[in-house]
């Protein structure tokens, strides 16, 4: 709140920019991206109705029929998910995609993807990480074989913690990444899912 407005900071052009927007009428109506906010305490002494409107107009022409999981992968939804694993074109092929969910399953991870490796067919938009995919802030991010392109930052740049792993020491994902590591992933996928096993199991 600023003095009685209430003020909103919000990313445009593809994340560039944070622009401060307050609310010309009231109702303030604002949705928020998942994560991005932690859930806030009980603070003692303090409490808040919780109005549930029900929108009469809409209501009159939609009717909510059943929320269906996606139970196809068995692994997180990705908006949701805490940890996303994400593969790119250096990925190299759909087949591939296996090591990145055996990662996912021991880490419990959402597996996403670059908008490279969704053209091409490997993986479903659903999945699509970046500014015309999903918005992710995951407590963290690894990204393997991902370049690191502007557009992909856009979708996953507000990541608590993240982690590339591209062969080439200047792909721009570098600039962004907390932890970085100069290798070919296929070979640090299944070291990494070992190790985590490991260190799970223990
Ligand atoms: C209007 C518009 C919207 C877009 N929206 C999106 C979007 O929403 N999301 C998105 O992701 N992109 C989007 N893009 C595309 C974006 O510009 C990039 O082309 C795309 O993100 C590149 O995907 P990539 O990083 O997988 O592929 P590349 O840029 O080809 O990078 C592949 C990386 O893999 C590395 N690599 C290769 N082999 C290995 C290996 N064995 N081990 C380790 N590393 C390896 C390479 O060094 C390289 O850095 C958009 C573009 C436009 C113009």
């Amino acid at each position: 709140m600023e003095g009685d407005r209430l003020v909103a900071t919000r990313p445009i052009y593809a994340g560039k920019l944070l622009s401060k927007v307050a609310w010309a009428k009231e109702p303030w109506v604002a949705t928020l991206r998942p994560n991005v906010f932690r859930p806030a305490e009980a603070q003692p002494g303090r409490t808040a109705a919780v109005e549930r409107p029900s929108p009469s107009a809409p209501a009159a022409i939609m009717k909510f029929v059943e929320r269906r999981e996606d139970v196809s992968t068995g692994l997180p939804e990705l908006a949701e998910a805490e940890t996303v694993v994400s593969g790119g074109r250096g990925m190299k092929g759909p087949e591939n995609y296996v090591i990145l969910e055996d990662l996912a399953r021991v880490i419990g991870a959402a597996v996403g993807a670059s908008r490279a490796a969704v053209d091409a067919g490997w993986r479903p938009h659903r999945f699509q990480i970046g500014q015309t995919g999903r918005t992710i802030s995951p407590k963290l991010y690894l990204g393997f074989g991902v370049s690191g392109a502007i557009q992909h930052l856009a979708g996953m740049r507000t990541s608590k913690v993240i982690v590339a792993v591209n062969k080439d020491p200047e792909a721009p994902i570098f600039k962004v990444a907390d932890y970085g590591i100069v290798a070919d992933l296929f070979e640090v996928v299944p070291a990494l899912t070992a190790e985590f096993k490991k260190l799970l199991e223990k």
